[in-house]
This record gives structure tokens, C-alpha cells and sequence, in this order.
């Protein structure tokens, strides 16, 4: 059975020494009567919940999975999960975030990402249900009318109805374009919907007594392509009543026709969704549904970043505990256990590079998407406009990184670490090789990989000519002008300013080899996308680095391992895992002649 411990010291160290999370978060009026313990608190026992409930529902969700029934056109959830949701629900986690006036405790968003890196740690799938339900209120929040918002989302806080995002369409996944979903307006201001959606997470289930989903369909006159898509909410239940005292009504005519057999996050149902001139509202303008689906899409992939960095830390915990313990051949400089058969592979270097490597990554992502989280608030909340936009900028150039970098991580790393198994990882008893099956569709949905880096590309660096990538890069010229003297920090301040100054080079001779050829982009993009990652990687170590040194100095001998622990994870990051972008850099400067010479026949 797989283990996972709460990594708290860790998150504690991230929240308050690395980040000053709380003095941050009380420049907000929203959150001026945060401290750190009510912060220390709410995670201990988000951690709790993980640990004690999602993780023991784990694997028999894998082994179970969803259960179609054809004449009923519903699904049952694995044993286990429906009762942990109620739990979930009665203790209010699900409006962790959301605002007071909708039964919400409008907590920061730090905290949501600190528990739901913990919830996909122990049970992604699950996890997936509230996930969703949470991107569905902002949405509606955001673009849903008064009479939306009060009927809708006291129920979405509450649990008591979960949400989805419909938008995938057999012929259309990435290209929304596509889409053919239609809706015809009606007399009475509602609208009929009619179409196929595929691959709906958590279309139909049996956790809550109605599911509301978001649809993205076509009004009869719109334009074709992207600018003429609208976005629906379609109860599975009609409600009933107003506000917060409304109930399900009539079933809705919006079916799940059947769920897909799939090779990870078997507990969280996939369904083909049939709206068969189904009820249905408009959120939003006409034709702009794109737009108001873009902040349920932007919070989901954040949400999948931090499922990428869940898995990651928890493959991390289990393949080090499993290290620790089998014995298999000798060290190859002195034995640490002569007395023994064998020696722990914890002490073969190539099993201390795998841990670790999963270790750095897990630990700098944890940096990066906590520092998301409070530029997430500060975008919205934060009294100064300058400091607003400087987190809607942080916001709009971090997600595609969030969403691909640490997606890309979580798969490898677990893949790796099942390696440190050997072939104990790749049977089922120690849970590894889900871990790699659940990891899988991170890199897929929410907008393919490869579509995250044409967007950080193409959208939010070339298109704006940089200036979001300046704004970043001027927190990191800061940190090398305070820190460059200093001789303890060289080592990480002087790859970090050379990697700030490659990351410039690179985007201008993109930026002009793309003006000429767009290819040019899309053939640097994936690489791109991976320096500029460990850019910030590289600068979130660098911060921890000098926070550990600082301890040590203080503490001396007696300084706690904790910061020895994270100046040697520092130093493996920077010799072991940053030059991995001399590569990406040189593969994205070989340019898209190499892709586009080889005639597309002779594939
Ligand atoms: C388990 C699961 C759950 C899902 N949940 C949901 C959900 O809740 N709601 C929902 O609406 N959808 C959902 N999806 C759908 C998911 O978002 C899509 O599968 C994804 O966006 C990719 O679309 P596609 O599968 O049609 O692939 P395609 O769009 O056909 O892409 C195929 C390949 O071509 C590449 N490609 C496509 N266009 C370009 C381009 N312009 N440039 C470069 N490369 C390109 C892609 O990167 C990919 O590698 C889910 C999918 C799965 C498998």
C-alpha cells in the first residue's frame, strides 16, 4: 500500500521563510485578519484529511473504477468515494475560498492549492469532483447574472451540487473552433441544447443530488470558429425556487451515454454527455463564452499543475521510504551495512539521483505554485492597482508554465521513481504503477502540453513583446543585485543570472525568426517552455537556498537538518537539473527546418 505524510515542515517552510505569506496576504483587506497559525492550521488538517480519508480509498478506486448503468444512465463511483465526499462536504472544504455571502470562508488561495496538492497526492480522482465544482463557481461568480450567482453557487460552496466544463466534442478537442453543440433560444429567455460532448470528468456520478454542468455551444445565427461559441449552464436537475432555498426539480434532458475504459484516474468518471434539447441558460454575452469559460479553463489548469505536483511528491515519499529498506548488492565505496547481505539501494548513487532529482522537483514546485496561489489573490484582491496588475500578470504568464512544467514533472518523476522499485513497481502491490497511469492525463487535458507552450510562446511572451517576461525577469535581476557578492551564494546566483540572460537571447532570436516564419515558434515552443520553467525553478531555489543559508548562519551547528536537507537539494538542482536546458536551448535555436524538410508522405 502506497504511504504518504503531509510534507508540512515543508509547506511551513514555503508559506511563512520563503514566501511571507501572511504578511502578504494582510496588505489585502480581504485578508487582514490572517495569522499564521489559523493558516498552520487549516493545512494540518487538510493534511489530515488526505492522509486519514482519500489515500485509504486510493487504490480500490483504481480497482473498482465507475460503473455504467445503460437503462438507468448513471453512474456509481467506486466503494467509499460518495461517503468521503460527505465528509468533505460537511466540513465545508469545498467553499474553503469561495466568498462569504455564498456560505464560502474566503480563505486565501494559497490554502486551496496547499490542500489540493495534498487531496491529488492521495487521491486524484476524487479529488477531481471538488475540483471541478470549484471552477464552476468562479465561473459563474465572474460571469453569471445576480439571479445566476444566488441561485447557483450557495449550492456549488456547499457541496451540494458539483459542476462540470463541457467542451470537447467527438470531431473537437483542441480546436474549440469546431464545435457544432447547438442551443436555439426559447420564448421564455431559456434556451434548448442539443449535442455530444466526450470525455466529460465527472459528468454523471451518484456524490450530489444535481450536476451543473457548463456548456459550449453555437446560437443559430453565431459566427463560425471561436468567436461564435456561447456558454450554458445545463442542470442535470431543473431547480426549482429561488436562491439558496431551491431544490432539484424535473430531470433535465442532458444524459450520460456511456463512461470510457481509460488508463489512469479510474475513480473519477469520463463520460460522453447527450444533451437532447436539454434546459439550458446563458452565462455571459452571446458569442463571448469562450471568454467566460477561459476562468473556469485558467482555474483548472492550475488545479492540473498541482495534481502534476501531488504525484510527484508522493511517488518522492514512497520510492524514498522503499529505498531505505531493500537490500541489493554493496556499496560501491564502503558498505554502511557490512553486518547485512546487502546494502539499502538508498546508498547506489544512481537511486540517490533519481530520489533526489524527484525530491528538487517536488520542493521547487511547491515554491513556484504556492507563489502562483498568492499572486492568484493579489490579482484580485490587493488595494494598489499596481500590485493587481502585477498579479494578473504573474497569473497570465505562470498558468501555461504551472500547468506544463509541473505536469511534465509529476509524470517523469514517477515514472522514475517506480524505477527505484525495480520490478516491484511495476506490479500492482506498492501502488507505483498508478501513480504513472494517474500522472499520464496531466500532460493531456486542460489544453495539451504542447498548447500550453504555444500559448506562453506565442500569446503571453511574443505578443506582448516581452513585457510579462520583463516583469519577471526583473524579480530575478533584483535577487541577483542583492545576493551577487555575496561568496556563499555564487554558486546558485551565477547559474540563475546566466540562465536570465540565455532566457532573453533566446526569446528575441525567436521572436524574430518567428516574425518571418511562424513555424519557427511552434517548433522552439515545447523546448522554450521548458527553459523558461527552469528559470523560475531556478529562482525559486536560489530563494530557498539563501533562506537556508541565512539559518545556518544564524543557528550554526545546532541549525536543524531541514535546512541542510534543502541547501544540498539546492546545490543538486543547479548541478544536476538546470543544465538540462543547454539542450532545450540549443534544440529550440536548431529552428523548424529539421521538422519541416521531411515530406509529411514519407511519415
Ligand atoms: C480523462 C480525460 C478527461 C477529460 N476531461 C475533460 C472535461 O472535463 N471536459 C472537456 O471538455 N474535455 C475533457 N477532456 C478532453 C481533453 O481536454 C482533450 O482530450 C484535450 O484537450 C485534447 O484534445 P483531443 O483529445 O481531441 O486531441 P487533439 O486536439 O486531436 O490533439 C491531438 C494531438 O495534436 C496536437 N495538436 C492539436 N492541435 C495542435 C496545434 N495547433 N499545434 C500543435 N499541436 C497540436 C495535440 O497537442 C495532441 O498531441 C478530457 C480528456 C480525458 C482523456
Amino acid at each position: 500500500m502506497p504511504i504518504y505524510k503531509a510534507p508540512l515542515r515543508d509547506q511551513q517552510f514555503v508559506m511563512h521563510e520563503l514566501l511571507g505569506a501572511v504578511e502578504q496576504l494582510r496588505a489585502m483587506p480581504r485578508y487582514r485578519e490572517i495569522d499564521a497559525d489559523t493558516v498552520n492550521q487549516v493545512v494540518e488538517e487538510a493534511g489530515r484529511f488526505a492522509s486519514e480519508v482519500l489515500l485509504p480509498i486510493n487504490r480500490q478506486g483504481d480497482e473498482q473504477g465507475c460503473a455504467y448503468d445503460a437503462k438507468e444512465r448513471t453512474v456509481r463511483t467506486p466503494d467509499g468515494f460518495a461517503a468521503a465526499f460527505d465528509a468533505f462536504r460537511d466540513a465545508g472544504w469545498q467553499g474553503l475560498t469561495a466568498d462569504e455571502e455564498y456560505g464560502g470562508q474566503a480563505l486565501p488561495q494559497l490554502l486551496q492549492v496547499a490542500m489540493d496538492e495534498m487531496r491529488c497526492a492521495t487521491n486524484q480522482s476524487w479529488t477531481m469532483y471538488s475540483g471541478l465544482t470549484l471552477g464552476a463557481y468562479e465561473c459563474i461568480a465572474h460571469h453569471g447574472s445576480a439571479e445566476q450567482k444566488a441561485l447557483y453557487l450557495p449550492k456549488l460552496v456547499s457541496a451540494q451540487w458539483t459542476g462540470t466544463m463541457c467542451l470537447t466534442e467527438p470531431h473537437c478537442g483542441t480546436d474549440l473552433g469546431l464545435l457544432r453543440t447547438k442551443a436555439t433560444p426559447q420564448a421564455d429567455g431559456s434556451y434548448r441544447i442539443t449535442g455530444n460532448k466526450i470525455f466529460i470528468s465527472a459528468g454523471e456520478h451518484d456524490m450530489a443530488e444535481n450536476i451543473i454542468h457548463l456548456v459550449l455551444a453555437r446560437l443559430p445565427d453565431a459566427p463560425s470558429g471561436t468567436r461564435g461559441i456561447s456558454l450554458f449552464i445545463v442542470p442535470k436537475f431543473l431547480p426549482e425556487g429561488k436562491g439558496a432555498d431551491a431544490r432539484v426539480g424535473a430531470r433535465n434532458t442532458a444524459y450520460c451515454g456511456g463512461i470510457e475504459h481509460k488508463m489512469g484516474i479510474h475513480g473519477n468518471s469520463t463520460c460522453q454527455m447527450v444533451f437532447e434539447d436539454a434546459g439550458g441558460w446563458l452565462i455571459g454575452e452571446p458569442n463571448k463564452g469562450l471568454n467566460a469559460m477561459f476562468v473556469m479553463m485558467n482555474s483548472a489548469r492550475l488545479g492540473v499543475g498541482v495534481q502534476g505536483l501531488g504525484l510527484n511528491e508522493a511517488a518522492y515519499q514512497n520510492a524514498a521510504a522503499y529505498a531505505r529498506d531493500r537490500l541489493q548488492g554493496r556499496a560501491l565505496n564502503a558498505s554502511k551495512a557490512p553486518e547485512g547481505a546487502a546494502d539499502p539501494i538508498i546508498l547506489h548513487a544512481d537511486v540517490r539521483r533519481m530520489l533526489l532529482t524527484a525530491r528538487a522537483y517536488a520542493e521547487g514546485g511547491r515554491a513556484f505554485a504556492y507563489w502562483i496561489a498568492l499572486m492568484a489573490d493579489q490579482q484580485l484582491h490587493h488595494p494598489d492597482e499596481e500590485q493587481r496588475k502585477f498579479g494578473a500578470d504573474m497569473m497570465a504568464l505562470m498558468t501555461p508554465i504551472v500547468k506544463a512544467f509541473l505536469t511534465d514533472n509529476g509524470f517523469l518523476r514517477a515514472s522514475e521513481c517506480l524505477q527505484v522499485f525495480g520490478g516491484h513497481g511495476y506490479i500492482r502491490e506498492w501502488g507505483m504503477e498508478q501513480l504513472v497511469r494517474d500522472a499520464r492525463i496531466n500532460m493531456i487535458y486542460e489544453g495539451t502540453n504542447t498548447i500550453q507552450s504555444l500559448d506562453l510562446l506565442g500569446r503571453k511572451v511574443l505578443m506582448d513583446n516581452g513585457a510579462k517576461l520583463r516583469k519577471f525577469g526583473a524579480l530575478v535581476q533584483a535577487f541577483v543585485a542583492e545576493h551577487g557578492t555575496s561568496a556563499a551564494m555564487s554558486e546558485f546566483v551565477t547559474p540563475l543570472a546566466d540562465l536570465g540572460d540565455k532566457v532573453q537571447k533566446l526569446t528575441m532570436e525567436i521572436g524574430m525568426k518567428a516574425l518571418a516564419n511562424q513555424d519557427e515558434a511552434g517548433a522552439a515552443a515545447v523546448d522554450y517552455l521548458r527553459v523558461v520553467g527552469h528559470l523560475v525553478f531556478a529562482f525559486f531555489w536560489a530563494r530557498m537556498a539563501q533562506v537556508a543559508l541565512a539559518r545556518r548562519e544564524a543557528d550554526g551547528d545546532r541549525v536543524e537538518p531541514f535546512y541542510r536537507a534543502k541547501l544540498a537539494t539546492a546545490r543538486f538542482y543547479f548541478q544536476r537539473l538546470l543544465p538540462e536546458t543547454a539542450y532545450h536551448i540549443r534544440a529550440a535555436r536548431s529552428g523548424g527546418k529539421s521538422l519541416q524538410e521531411f515530406a509529411t508522405d514519407w511519415f
